[in-house]
């Protein structure tokens, strides 16, 4: 072995060891050592500790005008020594090198710490929204909302390790994840950024991924950690038009009973740092919202953790929403509100405003030291005032082999079986197979926006290795039995005929359609149906009458009703990351055995958007909960069945308590995973109850002829509601547990 290799191995060798050991001991009297800093700082450097803003500012361009992922040094010692921001964001144009992010980083910290008066380190922010998907080598994973159909806490728990493990590699300690507002609007184009429909769902999975980045113990100065950053606080995933960024109506009994429970488990589960809604709920733009801010997170929560804003969204207090007369106004506006950092992100006039408004009296100085020792303490925390730099070594804990495993894993256990007629799949070993539609041969429809760039959608930036559903399934099958006609783009038609006429010599046909990639406001959309396109093409496929599959590849729920019928199997495979294909095809051909469920509803109707948890009066009449598939819906190649749901008591004093017990078996042929969803029913009370909530769920692996027997343990939590005064609160009286087809009754004593 070569010298060069000896020395590379003893590194990866001492990467290992030091990978998950606490950094110097900064834990303790963080508050002494904040308080101290804060007594040297001239309001000036308050100021700056409360700005962030994006790369691009301090990036050089090029002659296009577009940046790249290199320093301009005059810009950048302007930001940090002139200025004194404290934070910075975002990548250049595009995804970045771990190397190159590494060089970039230990510029700004050297400039920072050594170039400033008091050499306080920048706190770098990205969104790592599955994975660390703005460094170029970095793992991917299936997005949340594929994360959350895995119902396997454990995955999004890995998930969130990895994440940190490799970004922190890079020497970035601060994550813009995880997204904690409940996709109950399916034309909203963030959808898949949540954990689905289900507050419970959200709230434990939001936990998982939060422990998963900064630890159970929280200690966040480890190397292989990052803060998380619970967002968008709050109400943010409702708009009423389905545009992102525009009104919710929320009212605060519903805020309280569904929104909140998500973002009040991060901040019981330590959570650093939370981002504010863009959004504006009930007429107050959130930046402005003083009830959100700071009646609710800070003085009911105690949460004591560091607010940032949303991209420029200070100023839009006054551009955008018109409820401040200037922007030196929306500054005052959202830093009376509650407001830590803004997300400027373009220049340094947030820090200029809250100068004046400081020097004249408006805002006092103490409000600014509130926040900036919520910054500071952030930062000690972070261990950034011991070691803010990146070092060489640890690039080699980026993209390993099995991380990518979890990522497929992931994959396999999120992809969701709708529909299995004559048990077409998995596909018999000789099938001739026509691949067709416009997501089958793509890599940007496997992982959606935040993937290389901010919008995910160009094919240039995905790794040569990664493969479209198109290779996998080729790799799978083999060459010569698979045939490829796109048939259309997303919406519009390229060659239907041409697919048809390839249809007569396939056994089956795989029609994959779906979306383009697309994030944030540019992913609007005014009609949830799948556009006619597609429906005209796996139409027309239809008609020939050979059996049909349906690949889903879509970020949100598009209605498909007009060619969900004669389809014969139908696969919901989400935004399920660049490993996805491999799984899509794993689970065709039945080396894996699918085990997703629908973490929210797929409606049926563009206008019939309902969630799983409607009231009775939805069911009333006329009126149904009819959706093309229900929340919690998704099938297997083997079948389970329930028996035996057992409770601890048929009569439950108040604040005890209560065991649910049910024994699961596979009943069919092959191993399979089953996630068994519980749910509960509070059939009266003071405000009108919904049909059923979710209160549990557990993944669970059996052997063909296995039998488990699952435990769940109810809270006296779980059977609360909020109340017409807006306070949580039990009543007695009778419920209704529900897992799988069983139902059982019991009495809640007064
Ligand atoms: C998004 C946030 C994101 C921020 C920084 C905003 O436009 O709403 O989710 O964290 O940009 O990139």
């Amino acid at each position: 072995m070569k010298a060069k290799h000896l020395v590379a191995l003893f590194g990866l060798f001492i990467g290992l060891i030091f990978a998950g050991t606490p950094a110097r001991a900064s834990g303790q009297n963080i508050d002494k050592k904040v308080d101290a800093l804060l007594k040297r700082m001239t309001l000036k450097e308050k100021v700056g500790q409360m700005t962030q803003i994006t790369l691009s500012v301090v990036s050089q361009k090029r002659p296009d005008g577009s940046f790249e992922n290199k320093l301009d040094l005059k810009k950048l010692r302007e930001a940090i020594v002139d200025h004194g921001v404290g934070s910075i964001l975002n990548t250049g144009g595009a995804a970045n090198t771990a190397k190159n992010w590494q060089e970039m980083i230990n510029t700004m910290q050297k400039i920072a710490t050594q170039e400033t008066r008091l050499g306080i380190p920048i706190i770098y922010g990205i969104d790592a929204i599955h994975g660390s998907n703005y460094i170029k080598e970095a793992t991917l994973f299936p997005q949340s909302i594929a994360m959350a159909a895995t119902w396997n806490r454990e995955l999004v728990r890995k998930e969130g390790e990895i994440t940190a493990l490799e970004t922190r590699a890079v020497g970035i300690p601060w994550n813009f994840n995880p997204v904690l507002g409940l996709g109950r609007q399916p034309l909203w184009s963030r959808i898949w950024e949540t954990y689905g429909e289900d507050s419970y769902a959200a709230a434990q999975f939001g936990r998982e991924y939060i422990w998963g980045l900064q630890g159970k113990d929280g200690n966040v100065a480890r190397d292989d950690r990052v803060a998380a950053c619970m967002k968008h606080y709050a109400g943010y995933s409702v708009p009423l038009s389905g545009h992102d960024r525009t009104p919710a109506w929320i009212p605060e009994r519903i805020m309280r009973e569904l929104f909140l429970p998500p973002f009040h488990a991060a901040v019981q589960a330590g959570v650093l740092t939370a981002m504010v809604n863009s959004g504006e709920v009930n007429g107050i733009p959130t930046h402005a919202n003083g009830f959100l801010l700071k009646t609710v997170l800070r003085n009911e929560w105690k949460f004591a953790g560091l607010v940032v804003s949303d991209w420029a969204d200070v100023v839009n207090l006054y551009k955008r929403d018109h409820v401040a007369e200037s922007p030196k106004e929306a500054v005052r506006l959202a830093v009376e509100a509650g407001l830590d950092m803004s997300m400027v992100p373009f220049d340094y006039s947030f820090a200029d405003y809250l100068l004046q408004l400081v020097q004249e009296g408006t805002i006092p100085e103490s409000r600014i030291d509130a926040s900036v020792r919520r910054i500071l303490r952030v930062k000690f925390k972070l261990g950034l005032f011991d070691d803010p730099f990146a070092h060489a070594e640890r690039l080699a804990r980026i993209g390993r082999k099995e991380h990518k495993m979890v990522s497929l894993q992931a994959a396999r256990e999120a992809i969701t079986l709708l529909k299995n007629d004559g048990n077409l799949l998995p596909l018999n070993s000789t099938a001739k197979v026509l691949v067709t539609g416009p997501t089958a041969n793509a890599k940007s429809v496997l992982n959606g926006g935040w993937t290389y760039i901010w919008q995910g959608n160009d094919e240039r930036y995905y790794p040569q290795e990664d493969k479209t559903v198109l290779q996998a399934i080729r790799d799978e099958l083999g060459e010569n039995r698979v045939t490829y006609v796109p048939g259309t783009t997303i919406d519009k038609v390229l060659d239907i005929s041409e697919a048809v006429r390839a249809a007569q010599n396939a056994d089956v046909i795989v029609a994959c359609i779906g979306e383009a990639a697309y994030c944030e406001t540019p992913g609007n959309i005014n009609d949830l149906a799948l556009p006619q396109a597609q429906i005209d093409l796996v139409s027309a496929l239809e008609e020939t009458g050979k059996p049909v599959v349906l690949v889903l590849l879509e970020g949100r729920p598009r209605v498909i009703r007009p060619i969900a019928d004669k389809a014969q199997a139908i696969l919901m495979a989400y935004l399920p990351g660049p490993q996805g294909s491999v799984a899509l095809a794993e689970i065709l051909t039945g080396k894996v055995n699918p085990s997703g469920k629908l973490p929210i509803t797929y409606p049926r109707y563009v206008n019939d958007l309902m969630c799983y948890d409607y009231k009775y009066s939805e069911a009333y009449d006329v009126n149904r909960y009819h959706p093309q598939w229900p929340f919690g819906y998704g099938l297997s190649y083997t079948h389970f069945s329930y028996d035996n749901l057992q409770l601890s008591a048929e009569k439950l004093k108040m604040n005890t308590p209560l065991k649910v017990r049910v024994t699961v078996t596979n009943s069919g042929k092959r191993p399979g995973k089953e996630a068994v969803l519980l749910y509960v029913s509070d059939l009266v009370r003071s405000v009108t109850p919904p049909v059923r909530r979710l209160k549990g769920f557990r993944k669970i692996s059996l052997q063909p002829g296995e039998s488990r027997t699952v435990e769940f343990t109810l809270s006296p939590q779980d059977l609360a509601f909020v109340n017409k005064n807006n306070r949580w609160t039990v009543e007695a009286g009778t419920f209704t547990v529900h897992v799988g087809p069983l139902s059982k009754t019991f009495e809640l004593l007064r």
